[in-house]
């Protein structure tokens, strides 16, 4: 892949894709994390002396202009971040004024464009809007990881009319999940968790391939444990995975990890019966929400020896505090194994909440920012976007 490090950046307008994508709300940026991520490209730029033009999506307007998903309060942000940067904003990503705004743009400088997908052409990667952003500038830098795996005007279009070259951001993102994907230090444990087995399955399979063990926990675990014969009483489960969840079963041999108790509930909303089961079965009128205390103990015996571990997938409904624990556990293990040297890396967006949930977003090597994208690269997939970039 190229860097930006090797681009010669110098007075050059530079067309940066970002992710920009942040949680609004009343109009403010709630969380500005992915704008701080992005700070290194952008200050890299603008100290090397490029005319830096700031691109990204907000939110799904599908190709028209709507109000609340405008950029316009990450550029409020983005000036109280970069104070003694000059930095405007245009209401829009083509067209006249835009053209005419980057022709006064100074050595330095930022401008933002306004919200890439209120033009339908965008996720459509029309060859005529890729070449408009594409006239734009002299280089283009993508650091939106969350979006390489879409093939759209702004991450795989406009590579054909531009030298193209990956950010920092991005750069670390394809660092941290090669050391996962490509030889892994071993013993390399994997732990995949989260609702379902259907948007898991090419992630698991290709890390069977490379794993030492895989722990399974969240709701996915029952249709493994239904497929075994096991009682899962009123828990999640995708009957037509059935199959699928046997044929990994039986090519996993011993590295595959189920949950060897649950914590059950009778109702997730108004839990009034919360138990720990003695063993895999789940009572008929009872609802798996967490893997239990043995499972726990089992699973972190597993992990301790780990010095690369790939995470994704809450273990348990950990958005309420009574069904967290399981999710916490493993978090904090997690943790202390990442202060010992080992390599840790968390994907998935809900994956990443749990972590922060837990504080402990300081103790992972890695966390991805890009929940697809993320698990499409360890699936093994060829992202279109990284692709351009090579
Ligand atoms: P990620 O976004 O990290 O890839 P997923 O979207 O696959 O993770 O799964 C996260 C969701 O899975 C969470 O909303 C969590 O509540 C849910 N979940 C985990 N365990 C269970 C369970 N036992 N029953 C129902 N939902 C579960
Ligand atoms: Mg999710």
């Amino acid at each position: 892949m190229r860097s930006i490090k090797d681009a010669d950046v110098k007075g050059k307008r530079i067309f940066v894709r970002g992710d920009l994508n942040v949680p609004l709300k009343e109009g403010e940026v709630r969380d500005n994390t992915r704008i701080v991520a992005l700070l290194p490209t952008i200050k890299y730029l603008v100290e090397n002396g490029s005319k830096v033009i700031l691109a990204s999506h907000l939110g799904r307007p599908k190709g028209k202009v709507v109000p609340e998903l405008s950029l316009k309060p990450v550029y409020e942000e983005l000036k109280k971040l970069l104070p003694s940067t000059n930095i405007y904003f245009v209401n829009d990503c083509v067209g006249e004024e835009v053209k005419n705004k980057v022709n006064e743009l100074k050595e330095g400088e930022i401008l933002l464009l306004e919200n890439l997908r209120f033009h339908p052409e965008e996720e459509k990667n029309d060859e005529n809007f890729a070449k408009e952003l594409a006239s734009l500038a002299d280089i283009f830098v993508q650091d939106a990881f969350g979006t390489v795996h879409r093939a759209h005007a702004s991450t795989v279009g406009i590579a054909k009319f531009l030298p193209s070259y990956a950010g920092f951001l991005l750069e670390k993102e394809v660092k941290f999940l090669s050391k996962v994907t490509e030889n892994p230090e071993k013993p390399f444990i994997a732990i995949i968790g989260g609702a379902k087995i259907s948007t898991k399955i090419g992630v698991i399979e290709n890390l069977l391939k490379k794993v030492d063990k895989l722990l399974i926990g969240g709701a996915m675990a029952y249709t493994f444990l239904k497929k075994k014969g096991k009682n899962i009483g009123k828990s999640l489960c995708e009957d037509e995975y059935l199959e699928v969840a046997g044929k990994v079963l039986d090519n996993a041999e011993d590295k595959l990890l189920l949950p060897l108790d649950h914590i059950v509930t009778d109702n997730i909303d108004e839990p009034k019966r919360i138990e720990n089961t003695p063993d895999e079965n789940i009572p008929d009128d009872m609802i798996g929400v967490d893997i239990g205390t043995k499972t726990i103990s089992e699973y972190a015996e597993t992990i301790k020896e780990a010095k690369t571990v790939f995470w994704n997938g809450p273990l348990g409904v950990f958005e309420k505090d009574e069904f967290s624990k399981g999710t916490r556990e493993i978090g904090k293990i997690v943790a202390e194994l990442t202060e010992k040297g080992t390599v840790t890396v968390v994907g998935g967006g809900d994956s990443v909440a749990a972590v922060k949930k837990e504080n402990l977003q300081d103790k992972i090597s890695h966390i991805s920012t890009g929940g697809g994208a993320s698990l499409e690269f360890v699936e093994g997939k060829k992202l279109p976007g990284l692709e351009v970039l090579e």
